[in-house]
């Protein structure tokens, strides 16, 4: 034997192998950059990377968005689509600096100042290149096309540039403000934290729950009692408050409480509300120096809940957000108790320097020493942590940047009005979101940060920076050191006023994160830059990590706003959120025409994902253990409406799919290589005649239509759910039932089997970029030299009629199946006969008898069924009462008559469809199966002709597993012998065996063997 014309190839793919190989040779051959060159100059499809941060290997969640976002692009390309291919990366910002600090053992802001703000910083920029690299390396491995080393990085100084500009827009219409209002706060990370990054910060937590009196000062012996579960709040104690309807009562001990909330107690003096309004009381700390002035009285409170506590509410304005509001409305004094790391201020004397926690064990001794703690034990709750330490917030009062949304909540609303949103529902949570956000909180006090360019004057006057080349022309001192636009350097370029001339410093704060990762759709497309500037975006701490270029204001133009973006489903509140806004204020426009987004990646058994329970899975392992492909498939099946169960047993399943795949090409290489068949590229649809072949072509057609369909409704699970589908109709259907022909080396049946394999390679290559490039090779000989070359198949319109016929054929076989394996005849032994029922099936009874092994197939009124009736106990026992058993025997002797829709009478009753339970069998002798309006009998009755048919098969089965354990080759001619008992059914159906077996001989001898002849 020559060369074989296909590559042969092994018996099963080994996936982590085959794609270290593809991904030499894309490498070896530039085949990324021979698509962007194919697609270049053709219509643009315009897709934006939200940015990853760059403060950790790759994720196993951040593979899923990726191959996502990989696939679409994929698909366009194929689809002739040029488009920017830029990957971008979060680089400053808590996220960054949590990493570092933890590196170096720094534990507060106190320590990192004590460091050094230039090395803190080196720090900072090291771990992003550090992570940014295993960062590309992974994606790589994951097979996703990106224009790698041409990245965004938010830390450049073009960026910084960008947001600064945005502020300045912002400033400019009056919305930019500084509050002074009480705010969530990390003591760890030692800044107030945005309301959009709380979401998904709640667990569950246990804090003590106290009841404390306060002793009513007009009122000896009487108190109000409150509740709370934040005891290092009481220091800070100023008012209580009390719902002015509701009604309040003294219990015998003096103790002032709601009566909801004790019904079963006798209350004396009742009284609404409002009358205990203005009563003073002696707070719980008036021995620490910030509490002694303060005159503590009870003030109305709508909002005050029957739900828990006591109904009376302490109020800590320094410690929470409603009390700060109503200290406002009330007039009442804050005191903030805490410092920026949440610890006590000198001033609460034995208190000073401690943590909240630790004081509250403290507060709780001291209580009860003073005999006002009436009781005290844990309480469950729901309760806010950092996001990036999880670390526990507090409430403290902060004088915080904020943008205002009042004018711009309506035109976000209507922004996002034009995007379309799959799944559909997302765009709903963006609305709620719109609706409901309060001012943006922008500002953190924080170092590794895009420093905000505020720069508020003695006089009055708020400066804001738009641009370096403003700082630069107001600049009082420090140019010569501003290595870039960060702290310290930037701390160290005070400049003019605009309105006295005064020298002004900048503030200390840096930037919310998600201004950085906002502005991406105008930093990286120069939006209003005059001049582009090759290379011209990798400034300040990206100099030198990227050479993305600083286009010009055309190319915004060009590419402006996304036709696409996917990330997952947070993002709504985040990434999404952020650039709306911020295209909104600069353009009243969405940045965005579509957004896929996707639900969470849990474990297999649907549990979360965490490093402490041990079921997290490392990208690393997923590739080397399952491979891509294999990860991509779970990512791209997976419906994105609902949670990902990811995982290795998972992997195994979808392995399978794939090798059932694998082994239909395989058996066409091999079959093909047998008949020397060598098909062309330009003659790639087959002029099929055969009406299996024009089935499967137009079955074909199908699948690349569906399919298509489905990736432009950015649902690549159903590009999956399709492929499976027309996998089985390829392999168990059109494979199955031309098995002959491909022994008997039909050259139409290779052609079209041919045809089928090589569009179905280009419909997954977006999904299985490596399998598909790898079979590719295999497949085509004399075309584009890659499936990913190789454009988006081109068919006709489906034969949807003949598609329908045959599914009823395959229907009817799958019904003839199960009514088969009910019977318990096995499937080797041909049977007299089938009736079907309910089917329009005319033309292939051969088929069918033929795949079910029957001898005739007839259509008609299926007779063989036999109805079984019995009561439904729980509806009929009711209705029937001591009839019931009487009814019960007539059912069971068949002594009924069937009605009008599923009724029946028996008896003199007529019992409705659901009184009863039926089933259809089979009568004595007939195995009965039926479905979707499909009824098929099958005749078990067996004669001696069948039962000699049945042994042939018998045979033939045995010879071909002989065949294989021998190590034939499928096209060897073999002498077959027999055992002397076999003689008979070798007279009876030699010729047929020997047919089937390739035997050119049979012989009869001591036993069953076979040998190459
Ligand atoms: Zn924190
Ligand atoms: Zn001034």
């Amino acid at each position: 034997m020559g060369k074989p014309i296909f590559q042969p190839l092994p018996d099963k793919p080994d996936h982590p192998r085959l794609e270290e190989e593809v991904l030499a040779r894309w490498n070896a051959e530039g085949t990324f950059a021979k698509l962007r060159e194919q697609n270049a100059g053709g219509p643009t499809f315009s897709f934006f990377d939200g940015p990853v941060t760059a403060n950790k290997p790759l994720g196993i969640h951040t593979t899923w968005g990726r191959t996502l976002k990989d696939v679409f692009q994929r698909y366009k390309a194929l689809r002739g689509f040029d488009q920017r291919y830029q990957n971008g990366f979060d680089c400053q910002g808590l996220w960054i600096e949590v990493g570092v600090e933890r590196e170096l053992g720094l534990n507060s802001k106190h320590e990192i100042e004590e460091y050094g703000l230039e090395r803190f910083a080196a720090k900072c920029r090291e771990a992003v290149v550090k992570y940014s690299e295993q960062l590309w390396e992974g994606s790589k491995r994951l097979g996703q096309w990106m224009d790698w080393g041409r990245d965004y990085f938010t830390f450049s100084d073009v960026n910084i540039e960008y947001v600064w500009r945005m502020l300045k827009t912002v400033h400019d219409r009056d919305w930019l403000y500084l509050g002074h209002r009480s705010t969530e706060w990390c003591p760890r990370c030692g800044t107030s934290i945005s309301q959009h990054e709380l979401i998904g910060s709640y667990v569950d937590r246990a804090d003590p729950s106290l009841f404390v009196r306060f002793p009513l000062l007009e009122r000896p012996g009487e108190f109000l009692v409150i509740w709370t579960t934040t005891p290092w709040t009481l220091p800070a104690n100023v008012a209580a408050a009390v719902n002015p309807d509701a009604e309040y009562g003294r219990r015998a001990n003096g103790e002032w409480v709601a009566a909801a909330r004790y019904p079963d107690e006798k209350l004396a003096d009742t009284r609404k509300g409002s009358e205990l309004v203005g009563w003073t009381y002696r707070g719980p700390f008036d021995d620490l120096a910030p509490a002694a002035g303060v005159e503590h009285r009870v003030i109305p409170w709508d909002e005050v809940s029957m739900d828990e506590g006591t109904g009376v509410v302490h109020i800590a304005p320094g410690c929470g957000g409603e009390d700060f509001e109503l200290a406002g409305v009330n007039g009442l004094p804050v005191i903030q108790p805490v410092d920026e790391s949440g610890r006590f201020y000198d001033s609460f004397g034995w208190l000073h320097g401690m943590s909240t926690t630790e004081a509250a064990e403290q507060i709780i001794g001291n209580l009860e020493e003073k005999g006002v703690l009436v009781e005290a034990g844990l309480h469950e709750h729901r309760y806010p942590e950092c996001w990036r330490c999880h670390t526990p917030l507090i409430f403290r009062i902060a004088d915080d940047w904020f943008i205002s949304v009042r004018d711009l909540r309506q035109q976000m609303l209507d922004a996002n009005a034009t995007v379309e949103w799959t799944p559909a529902y997302m765009g709903k949570r963006m609305d709620d979101w719109l609706n409901n956000m309060g001012d943006w909180n922008i500002s953190r006090r924080r170092y590794y940060g895009l420093p905000l360019p505020f720069y508020p004057c003695a006089c009055g006057h708020l400066n804001v920076i738009g641009s370096r080349a403003e700082l630069e022309e107001r600049a009082v001192s420090g140019l010569e050191q501003l290595e870039e636009l960060r702290r310290p350097w930037i701390d160290r370029v005070p400049v003019r006023c605009a309105e006295c001339g005064e020298p002004v410093e900048r503030v200390k704060e840096v930037g919310d994160v998600w201004l950085d990762a906002g502005i991406v759709p105008f930093s990286t497309l120069g939006w209003q830059n005059e001049t582009a500037v090759p290379g011209g975006y990798g400034s300040g701490a990206a100099k030198g990590l990227t050479t993305a270029d600083l286009p010009d204001h055309a190319y915004w133009e060009k590419w402006f706003p996304a036709d696409w973006v996917s990330e997952m489903r947070e993002q709504i509140r985040l990434w999404f959120y952020s650039q709306l806004f911020m295209s909104v204020v600069l353009t009243g426009k969405a940045p965005f025409r579509r957004v896929l987004g996707y639900e969470k990646m849990l474990d297999e058994t649907g549990r979360e994902m965490h490093g402490s329970w041990g079921n997290t899975i490392e990208a690393n392992d997923a590739f080397n253990r399952m491979g891509a492909d294999v990860m991509r498939w779970q990512f791209a099946g997976q419906a994105p409406d609902r949670d990902l169960l990811f995982g290795f047993g998972p992997a195994e399943e979808v392995k399978r799919k794939l090798l059932t795949f694998w082994n239909s090409v395989k058996f066409f290489v091999d079959y093909a290589n047998i008949a020397g068949f060598e098909p062309k590229w330009a003659e790639l649809e087959p002029d099929a005649t055969e009406p299996l072949d024009r089935w499967l072509v137009e079955r074909t057609h199908a699948f690349v239509a569906d399919a298509t369909a489905g990736y432009e409704r950015w649902l690549a699970a159903d590009v999956v759910r399709d492929f499976e589908a027309y996998l089985d109709d390829l392999s168990n259907w059109y494979i199955r039932r031309s098995r002959r022909r491909f022994w008997d080396e039909d050259a139409a049946a290779l052609h079209t089997l041919w045809y089928a394999l090589v569009q179905t390679l280009r419909v997954l290559a977006p999904i299985l970029p490596f399998i598909t490039d790898e079979l590719w090779r295999t497949l085509v000989l004399d075309g584009p030299e890659s499936v990913h070359l190789a454009g988006w198949p081109e068919v006709g319109e489906p034969d949807r009629a003949l598609l329908d016929e045959i599914a009823e054929v395959r229907r009817v076989v799958e019904l003839g199946r199960q009514a088969r394996s009910a019977s318990g005849i096995k499937l080797r032994q041909p049977l007299r006969r089938l009736v079907v029922e309910g089917a329009r099936v005319d033309g292939h009874r051969e088929e069918i008898a033929d795949e079910l092994r029957v001898k005739e197939i007839e259509l008609g009124a299926v007779e063989a069924v036999e109805l079984h009736v019995k009561p439904h106990l729980p509806a009929l026992g009711p209705k029937l009462g001591k009839e019931l058993g009487a009814v019960r025997a007539a059912l069971a002797a068949g002594e009924f008559e069937e009605l009008e829709g599923g009724r029946f009478r028996v008896l003199g009753h007529e019992l409705e469809p659901d009184e009863v339970l039926v089933e259809r069998g089979g009568k004595e002798g007939w195995a009965v199966a039926s479905g979707d309006g499909v009824t098929v009998a099958l005749d078990l009755a067996l004669d001696d002709a069948l039962l000699l048919e049945g042994e042939a098969y018998d045979l033939i089965h045995r010879v071909n597993t002989l065949r294989k354990e021998q190590g034939f080759e499928i096209s060897d001619r073999i002498v077959l012998t027999v055992p002397p008992e076999m003689s008979a059914l070798v007279d009876a159906h030699g010729e047929w065996i020997a047919d089937d077996v390739l035997a050119t001989e049979i012989r009869v001898g001591a036993e069953l063997a076979a040998e190459k002849s």
